[in-house]
């Protein structure tokens, strides 16, 4: 399967000022290109992968069996190139909330603000570079968690919903070591709550 990089629905500043047009032109243009490029270089070499989506590839990511270090490579720019395509889709310039979301939210989590505070904590405590994430486990229960690297929660079985992208690639260019501010500002730029 040849793979692309999903088209952006707004421009490089649409998502000014929260989030800085350089750092979308250098996160989108720059490292989730090379994610998908390494992605592709790995799945070209091995004929059994070719006819499976990156998602399917995630998804049974435990039962591929491929040389250990190509295998880490499909693992680790498999996930940087879906864990993106799921980052840009969630941003926008303007709000398209997901109501049944927002009302499976305030069922579970008590409210949307208090959904937002645990988030949020999660993404300011994470350490090293990784990801939040919002995901529908199969019994349909919502779940947020941190993952490291670019791990995806397609390999746990779960469904991603939302995703915060806290390497320090996302923010360093406007919020240098002020995490928090950056993702103060994401929220802002979240179209589905
Ligand atoms: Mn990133």
């Amino acid at each position: 399967m040849k793979f692309e990089l999903p088209k952006l629905e707004y421009s490089y500043d649409a998502l000014e000022p929260h989030i800085d047009a350089e750092t979308v032109e250098i996160h989108y243009a720059k490292h989730h290109q090379i994610y998908l490029n390494n992605f592709q270089a790995v799945v070209d070499k091995y004929p059994e992968l070719a006819d499976m989506t990156a998602e399917e590839i995630l998804t049974n990511l435990e039962q591929i069996n491929i040389d250990d270090a190509d295998w880490i490579k499909l693992k680790n720019m498999g996930g940087g190139f879906v864990n993106h395509n799921i980052y840009w889709s969630n941003l926008g310039p303007n709000k398209e909330i997901d109501e049944n979301l927002v009302q499976k939210i305030n069922t579970e989590f008590g409210s949307l603000e208090k959904f937002k505070e645990q988030f949020t904590s999660l993404a300011t405590t994470l350490f090293g570079s990784g990801w939040v994430w919002l995901v529908e486990e199969p019994n349909g229960k919502l779940n947020i968690y941190q993952l490291p690297n670019q791990d995806s929660p397609l390999t746990l079985g779960h469904k991603p919903i939302l995703a915060l992208d806290v390497w320090e690639h996302a923010y360093y260019i406007k919020y240098q070591n002020k995490r928090a501010d950056y993702i103060n500002a994401w929220w802002n730029t979240v179209t589905l709550i």
